[in-house]
């Protein structure tokens, strides 16, 4: 009898402390289920890669969904699809941010989250990822609602991360754990934030840290169009990246050689010599400011260029310099 009691008692703590720490013990409590209204609808662009079937896809989602609701009343909504083909993004998490980032701009006033199902390649350990700047562009590798919901609550959780236990911790539990549940503590982080606006990034950092940070993030999305050649969309991200930090020379040297592409030489030369202005020692400027001297006539200035930019230890493409002594007459 005694030994029964002991089992029971056993038994009953056992239960009770599954969930301890966590929200799960709550979820129908009246008042937790008050605090969690109005509902929050989630706009969600689904990215795939093939990786997994779209009814697969759904299935997994719409679990990950109602478990979200139960906890913080966010409600996961498809907006649409966007079928994306992998260039050489997928060994680098930040590549693949920007790239989803700049796929997606022109809709980004439509949704709120844009979640992509992608296998990462084997040199990336992560399960999952959220971007750190505006927290919206989010990377699920496999199907466990751990992984969708510790990415997505990053999202609310912002300069939190990650807590000891439960869904916010930083290594997946075993497997056949159900660690799908908040914190009291994070949850009610999550609910400070829940109404927040996806198409701003939020302040989680010193503003100079942050500045240079969602300049850098704009200055990439820049180079992914400079690659595309889509020069318009290019040259807009630079402004951007340099509207909010005007000391970026990088942006300037990289605007600067599509002015020159596009023959615009004198913008081009503007452009570049900003960007010496910050970074005296940027070799890559001379020699890009030396050609479109060339391209202008102006042979001596760019002699002068090329040569600081040997002196910076930048070797020359032979056929520039061949064409440069043709044109000037000269030798060096
Ligand atoms: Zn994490």
């Amino acid at each position: 009898m005694k030994a029964k009691k002991l089992v029971l008692l056993l038994l009953l703590v056992c239960l009770l402390g599954c969930y301890a720490g966590s929200v799960k013990s709550l979820l129908n409590r009246p008042e937790f289920k008050a605090e969690n209204e109005p509902i929050r609808t989630l706009r969600i662009l689904l990215i795939t890669d093939n990786s997994y079937r779209k009814d697969e896809i759904e299935k997994f989602f719409s679990k990950c969904s109602s478990l979200v609701e139960m906890q913080v009343g966010i409600r996961l909504e498809i907006l649409d699809w966007y079928q994306i083909k992998w260039k050489d993004e997928l060994n680098d998490i930040s590549k693949m941010e920007i790239r989803i980032a700049g796929d997606t701009w022109s809709k980004r006033d439509k949704f709120d989250i844009a979640l992509t199902f992608v296998h990462f390649v084997h040199s990336i350990e992560a399960l999952g990822a959220t971007d750190t700047f505006f927290w919206r562009y989010i990377f699920v590798k496999e199907m466990d609602p751990y992984i969708l919901l510790h990415e997505l609550f990053h999202a609310f959780l912002l300069q939190k991360g990650h807590s000891k236990d439960w869904v916010m911790r930083g290594a997946r539990p075993p497997y056949g754990n159900e660690w799908y549940w908040l914190t009291p503590e994070d949850r009610k982080e999550v609910l400070r934030n829940k109404w927040r606006d996806f198409n701003v990034m939020p302040a989680t950092q010193q503003e100079e840290e942050m500045k240079s940070k969602e300049s850098w993030f704009y200055y990439n999305i820049g180079s992914a169009y400079l690659q595309k050649r889509e020069f318009d969309q290019a040259i807009l991200f630079f402004n951007k990246s340099l509207e909010i930090n005007p000391k970026y020379a990088a942006a300037y040297e990289t605007r600067g050689i599509i002015c020159s592409r596009r023959e615009q030489y004198d913008q081009a030369i503007a452009d570049f010599n900003k960007a010496l202005e910050i970074d005296p020692k940027y070799a890559e400027a001379y020699i890009n400011r030396g050609r479109a001297y060339y391209f202008k006539g102006e042979y001596d200035k760019s002699w002068e260029d090329i040569k600081k930019a040997q002196d910076l230890g930048y070797k020359i493409s032979p056929n520039f310099l061949d064409d440069l002594r043709k044109a000037s007459g000269r030798q060096k």
